[in-house]
């Protein structure tokens, strides 16, 4: 197998109102929004990225935040539960904070040696914190609202609900090199390299679950990381020769993108480390101003008026003014 991501690059997700889909991941969760932009598309609708300091790869969660969105399912075929790293000793922080914000949570549960608390955001999107026993050695983004001591480390895993495990695990192993790390239950763990937070993901098999529908409060793509553009050509040709139905590569202005269903249905994309976040702002200033790609410039005051304005923590950009 010669194409093996090194993790997640990002997930992408359905959400509802933007303004407090912002609010809850980035005065709740302490992520940053590292940019703020348009579903390329579909410009109508805000694209939110939220991470750590800038945006590294495999520290992304983004969003699709639509007023109107209608409520989706989730179930088979599906990325059902998006984890995210804390240090070992947090969680009981963690558990604490987010009882404070009103959001309920689970009782912490311990899987793998790792300690795990499940609670979901204002739109029903399934989310877990998770500690993994050897640390995360990732910097957080440090700030008032959630200290750089208990703050997320990145990503930790995404869990695929399917009805049968076999071709889905044919998939992450010979499509994107992952392998097989451990079985439990119902559950089977894959890893990228030596795994560990964001490079792991669960297969759940749960064939007596509800088909999932993509909509508010799901998850819509979940992407492993490529180094590189070449690598990326290559291994798209790789997933074509193997039967795959692969889309073309999509310039997404901060990395390059292709995608294909697992087997399972699960979308999947993969994603290219370059160029990243501080391509079109700076670091201090990125997620503060409405960034369009160069094509749909011409239509920036169409597009700006029919967003919602929104109105960020001052804490996303410290030393800086906030626009209104
Ligand atoms: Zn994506």
């Amino acid at each position: 197998m010669p194409f093996t991501t090194s993790g997640l690059h990002h997930v992408t997700a359905i959400g509802g109102d933007p303004q407090r889909n912002a609010d809850f991941y980035l005065r709740t969760l302490g992520l940053r929004l590292v940019k703020t932009t348009v579903n390329f598309d579909d410009p109508g609708t805000y694209h939110l990225y939220y991470g750590d300091e800038i945006g590294r790869p495999g520290s992304l969660l983004t969003f699709f935040p639509w007023r109107d969105a209608p409520p989706g399912r989730v179930g088979t075929g599906q990325a059902t539960t998006t984890a995210f790293s804390v240090p070992e000793h947090s969680i009981g922080w963690w558990k604490q904070h987010l009882e404070d914000a009103g959001v309920s949570t689970s009782r912490v549960v311990n899987r793998d040696d790792e300690d795990a608390l499940h609670f979901r955001d204002p739109d029903g999107l399934q989310l877990a914190l998770v500690a993994h026993p050897q640390g995360d050695p990732r910097d957080p983004w440090d700030t008032p609202l959630v200290p750089g001591e208990h703050a997320v480390r990145g990503l930790h895993s995404v869990t695929l609900s399917v009805t049968r495990e076999d071709a889905t695990a044919g998939m992450l192993t010979e499509g994107l090199g992952l392998r097989f790390a451990a079985e439990d239950g119902n559950r089977f763990r894959f890893t990228a390299g030596d795994g560990g937070p964001g490079a792991t993901v669960d297969v759940q098999v749960t064939p007596d679950a509800p088909r999932g529908l993509v909509a508010n409060g799901t998850v819509h793509h979940v992407a492993w990381r490529a180094p590189d553009e070449q690598t990326q050509a290559a291994w798209r040709e790789e997933l074509t020769d193997r039967g795959v139905e692969v889309t073309s590569i999509m310039d997404r202005q901060y990395f390059r993108s292709i995608y294909f269903r697992e087997p399972g249905g699960t979308l999947l994309e993969i994603a290219t480390d370059q160029p990243g976040f501080t391509i079109d702002e700076p670091l201090l200033e990125l997620g503060q101003a409405l960034k369009l790609p160069p094509w749909l410039e011409p239509d920036r005051e169409r597009i700006e008026h029919a967003l919602p304005a929104l109105d960020l923590p001052a804490e996303n950009n410290p030393g800086q003014q906030v626009r209104a």
